[in-house]
């Protein structure tokens, strides 16, 4: 078997007294999309932001391959490949769509921003960008101004920066929170086609699509971890569902 994408092992950090994410361990294999559910407050974004770099542990380690990324901050691990969508937006509001892919690449290839006006004009940038922005379905809205997007859109947008910095994974924080019943269907499309190009740690609310989407689920409580399994494995499991889902059948 392929060596995971990203590892966590044994992740821990409090708060005070309260053990927010309490040694925990998991992996995010080729193809796959690896849904992590539990309880409001069981640690599930914390646990993300760790990976992220976004908080730093208290102990335990994240590999992305074989690196490890202890002591990078969040900056460096988006470079060296963990794409966060949906914590903070990064979309700037005022610019075009396309603008906004334009400026993702640009940060990403550490070109200077005076550059904007030169990359602009730059082919093999526009195809990226343009590549980009059909992936998400957003080559209609390419000239709208960002601000201008519905809900769905900004959403696809954010992957779309996302996907700008060819990650190795993709981790997401509630990506179909807030979307009706057709942004919904489109980004649960969106997001079974990605998990071929970059794994996906799946942070997810609605039990269907998670149900529908997940490869393999891992269910969080109290800052630990209950199970890992498929998604059957998890809908049978007795601790699972008295702890989870036996109060939703
Ligand atoms: P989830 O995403 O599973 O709903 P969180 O990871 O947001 O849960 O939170 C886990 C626990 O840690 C909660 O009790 C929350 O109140 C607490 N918590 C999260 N972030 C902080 C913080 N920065 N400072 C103090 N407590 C926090
Ligand atoms: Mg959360």
């Amino acid at each position: 078997m392929a060596e995971p994408v990203l590892q966590a092992r044994s992740l821990s950090i409090s708060f005070g007294a309260l053990k927010a994410v309490d040694d925990v361990s998991l992996d995010l294999k080729v193809g796959e999309i690896h849904a992590l559910i539990g309880p409001n407050g069981a640690g599930k974004s914390t646990l993300l932001k760790l990976i992220t770099g976004e908080l730093s542990a208290d102990s335990g380690t994240v590999f992305l391959g074989a690196s490890s990324m202890t002591g990078l901050g969040a900056a460096a691990r988006a470079r060296a490949g963990l794409a966060q969508t949906f914590q903070v937006s990064q979309v700037a509001l005022e610019h075009s769509v396309r603008e906004n892919v334009l400026l993702a690449l640009v940060g990403t290839e550490h070109r200077s921003f005076s550059l904007f006006r030169n990359i602009r004009r730059d082919a093999a940038f526009g195809e990226r960008v343009e590549a980009a922005l059909r992936r998400v379905n957003l080559t209609d809205e390419a000239d709208a101004i960002a601000g201008d997007l519905s809900h769905g859109g900004r959403r696809r947008l954010e992957i779309a920066l996302a996907l700008a910095l060819s990650p190795k994974a993709l981790l997401m924080d509630e990506p179909l929170a807030g979307l009706g019943p057709d942004g919904t269907v489109q980004m649960t499309g969106l997001l079974g086609a990605l998990r071929r190009e970059a794994p996906i740690l799946l942070v997810e609310h609605d039990m269907d699509a998670v149900f529908r989407l997940a490869d393999r689920i891992s269910v969080l409580d109290y800052g630990r971890l209950l199970a890992t399994g498929t998604v059957a494995e998890i809908r049978a499991n007795p601790d699972v569902r008295a702890a989870y889902l036996g109060a939703s059948g």
